[in-house]
């Protein structure tokens, strides 16, 4: 009987046997149980990832039991939190503490060891990864050893751990550097195609975070900028009415009903996204930075997104335009523009290169597969990487010469899980 299914309702499992540990010691019995019958475990987070990546299909872990923030060190400013806590709930306890984290993307339904495992990301700042933001971890490996690893502890299971796509074993504690609470001040303004692709390099330049959306088959854009306030009083949050307006009524709400309408009758897209994209206001408003980084998502969809060069990043975005505007396909979704600074973790979408993400959506119940494919096509000739926890046809072979590191974490692999106990289809498929 399936017992489980992802967000966006494109994978489902139907696990032997599902427990809810509650702590480390309690993990290790779990992996241990599975080595010696032979079988696979895997702890789930919120099942936001599009991808089979958490599949469970004979042991699954719920990580409910294991939420919360379990130290503080003000001196250090790092934060020890249960692998399973989700992001609303640590932002809110991050925000008590008058502390938060640099950079997160557009949702906070996620669990912080979910996230950081698929690469999640936010756009600009000095990072744009949650992994990036992890100071230390704990692991239980698939041996049933607990590892702790930082840079200066096992560094090498540190590089790659961060993003460990669910393979290296089950994370139970993550360290996350943090900052003093602070307010950013979020600017919304429509553009058009022409208007935003100029003056791209100079709004990366001049604004800490820069988020981009391009209404296809139209010529409008829309732009958000982040920049933080230098005082944290000085916020001037969007009235609670406008919020709701807004995000609920109108972005989930509204927009829901347009995109699923739109399913029916395709060749309405091109007006209905000249209708959605004439709607978008301008509009200014500061908060605390997680309220103003991310908002709620209701309207299901499926996703692909990779990250390509920073440098080719903008005419790989004009080539897609091309082939949209010459293609039969019907796109109902923005695709959303965002950027990152170069980092070191050993299979990051953005190890060792400084990267423009592009990500592609269709509404949950739409055919996603000619769209998805053509422009897939154009990411991976320009060295595009898929985001691990996102929609793709890549597997190992295709996905090894695009990551200079990739035997590193193989091998790794093969040292941490040498029976595969973490592994399923997908795993297979991508890592082999
Ligand atoms: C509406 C929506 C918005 C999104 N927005 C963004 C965005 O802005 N930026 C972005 O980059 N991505 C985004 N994503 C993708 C999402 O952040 C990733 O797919 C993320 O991995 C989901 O986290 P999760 O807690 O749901 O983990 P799951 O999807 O449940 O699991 C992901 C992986 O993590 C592993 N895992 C979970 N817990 C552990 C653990 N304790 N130890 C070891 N492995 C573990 C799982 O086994 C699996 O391999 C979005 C997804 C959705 C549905």
């Amino acid at each position: 009987m399936t017992t489980w299914h992802n967000w966006a309702r494109t994978e489902s499992a139907a696990p032997t046997r599902i427990t809810t540990p509650a702590d480390t010691a309690a993990v290790v019995r779990e992996v241990l149980a599975a080595r010696r019958r032979g079988g696979t475990v895997k702890m789930v987070g919120s099942a936001h990832s599009f991808t089979g990546i958490a599949v469970a299909p004979d042991g699954m872990l719920r990580p409910s039991a294991m939420t919360g923030v379990l130290a503080v060190d003000r001196a250090a400013m790092t934060v020890t939190v249960a692998a399973g806590t989700p992001l609303h709930e640590l932002n809110a306890r991050l925000e008590d503490l008058g502390l938060s984290l640099h950079n997160m993307g557009d949702v906070d339904a996620q669990t912080i060891a979910g996230a950081i495992s698929t690469g999640t990301h936010g756009t600009g700042g000095v990072d744009a990864s949650l992994a990036v933001q992890v100071e230390a971890l704990e692991l239980v490996t698939g041996s049933g050893e607990v590892l702790h690893v930082s840079a200066e502890q096992h560094a090498d299971v540190f590089a790659a751990a961060r993003v460990g796509l669910g393979a290296l074993g089950v994370l139970t504690e993550v360290t996350l550097r943090v900052e003093p609470l602070f307010a950013l001040e979020a600017h919304e303004r429509p553009m058009s195609w022409d208007e935003a692709l100029s003056s791209y390099d100079d709004l990366v330049e001049a604004h800490h975070h820069v988020d981009m959306y391009w209404f296809p088959h139209t010529d409008r854009m829309m732009t958000k900028t982040n920049d933080r306030l230098a005082d944290l009083d000085a916020a001037e949050p969007l009235p609670r009415w406008r919020r709701w307006f807004d995000d609920e009524l109108l972005a989930n709400t509204f927009y829901g009903g347009l995109t699923a309408t739109a399913n029916h009758v395709p060749t309405a897209i091109p007006r209905l996204n000249r209708l959605s994209a004439g709607l978008q206001t301008e509009r200014r408003y500061s908060d605390v930075a997680h309220r103003v980084f991310t908002t709620p998502r209701r309207v299901r969809f499926k996703e692909m997104e990779y990250a390509v060069p920073r440098d080719v990043g903008l005419d790989v975005l004009r080539e897609v335009r091309r082939q949209v505007d010459a293609s039969s396909w019907r796109v109902s979704f923005p695709v959303e523009i965002r950027t990152a600074p170069a980092d070191d973790i050993t299979l990051s979408t953005a190890s060792g290169r400084e990267s423009l993400y592009l990500a592609f959506h269709v509404h949950a119940s739409a055919d996603h597969r000619a769209y998805f494919d053509g422009v897939e096509a154009v990411l991976r000739a320009a060295g595009g990487r898929p985001h691990w926890g996102k929609m793709h046809s890549l597997s190992a072979a295709d996905l090894a010469p695009v990551y200079p590191r990739w035997d590193e974490f193989i091998a790794l692999r093969d040292r941490l899980d040498p029976d595969r106990v973490f592994t399923n289809d997908h795993l297979a498929r991508i890592l082999g």
